[in-house]
């Protein structure tokens, strides 16, 4: 008697284990970060911020709402089919989630071109704009930066039957797209006057007006052309980098607190692989780009 009373106890024990595994395998898959961090695994005790501070506003709020691109591959792409946003910026804006205690459904992107990037944050429809945006003193007087997540340099994208375009002089007397509100839009500005410039919202917008004939080139951060050359082989990148762009995550002016969180965010993944597997999954493909470590090495530490 006494052995089937252990053997029953036994049975309850195990019934009720299996049920609690049940209960945390719940959780959606798609919860998953480079990382490895997925909601259940996340420590039970969630993180606990000052209630005033810019993350306990955020938590209270239960949502965190981030501006990236939905255009660009490798960056922030959104799938017709799926509606899902995916990329290097959106990866790096469920980082910031997770590191909150948020949980995917719980990060909301919204869509944003180069233009509206400062205005976003200024007019609070934004707590970050996370969408391949340099930093640089004009910008920095406007909204405040994370240290840069990503350095990129300013190349050109003309078709692979090009002959004529080989550097950024040669776009001088030439149909060139870039966009409105982007450094690459100055750049070209300022490196090749004699450039006629089409100014676009977008760069895929930018790359279709190339295929139809209305422009030579393109020109932005050879990042983001060699997304959209590693989809389409009609397509070339010429004449290297003619500028530096260090990516940094946008910030409304003022909420150091915030911008504190996430360089401290940003420096645990580069020292703990995080940053490598984000860059390994997005860009490992891209034609012709460094190695993870070696581009980490060349990342400057402060904006
Ligand atoms: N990184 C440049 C910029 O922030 C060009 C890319 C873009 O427009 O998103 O203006």
């Amino acid at each position: 008697m006494k052995k089937y009373a252990r053997f029953l106890l036994a049975m309850i024990a195990l019934l009720a284990m299996a049920a609690l595994v049940t209960a945390c395998g719940d959780d959606d898959d798609d919860d998953t970060t480079p990382g490895g961090t997925t909601a259940a695994t996340k420590p039970a005790a969630a993180p606990t911020f000052a209630a005033d501070s810019t993350m306990g506003k955020i938590v209270a709020k239960g949502k965190l709402t981030v501006g990236v691109k939905f255009d660009q591959p490798g960056f922030g792409l959104k799938d017709p089919v799926t509606g899902k946003v995916d990329g290097f910026d959106v990866q790096m804006a469920k980082e910031i989630g997770h590191a909150l205690g948020l949980k995917d459904d719980q990060i909301e992107f919204v869509e944003a071109v180069s233009a509206n990037r400062i205005p976003f944050l200024q007019e609070d429809k934004v707590d970050l704009v996370i969408a391949t945006m340099t930093i640089n003193a004009d910008r920095k007087t406007q909204i405040d930066f994370s240290r840069p997540y990503y350095l990129a340099g300013q190349s050109i994208l003309v078709k692979k039957d090009n002959t004529t375009i080989k550097s950024v002089d040669d776009l001088n007397g030439k149909n060139v797209c870039s966009v409105q509100g982007s450094t690459s839009e100055k750049n070209v500005k300022a490196k090749a006057p004699q450039a006629n410039l089409l100014s676009l919202t977008g760069y895929a917008a930018c790359v279709d007006a190339m295929k139809s004939g209305r422009v030579e080139a393109v020109s932005t951060d050879d990042i983001i052309l060699a997304g959209f050359a590693a989809s389409d082989t009609s397509l070339k990148l010429v004449g290297g980098q003619f500028t530096q762009e260090p990516y940094g995550i946008g910030v409304k002016k003022g909420k150091t607190d915030f911008v504190q969180f996430i360089d401290a965010l940003i420096a645990k993944e580069l020292s703990d692989g995080t940053w490598d597997k984000i860059y390994d999954k997005y860009l490992g493909k891209v034609e012709g780009l460094p190695k993870a470590a070696d581009a980490r090495a060349k990342l400057p530490a402060t904006n």
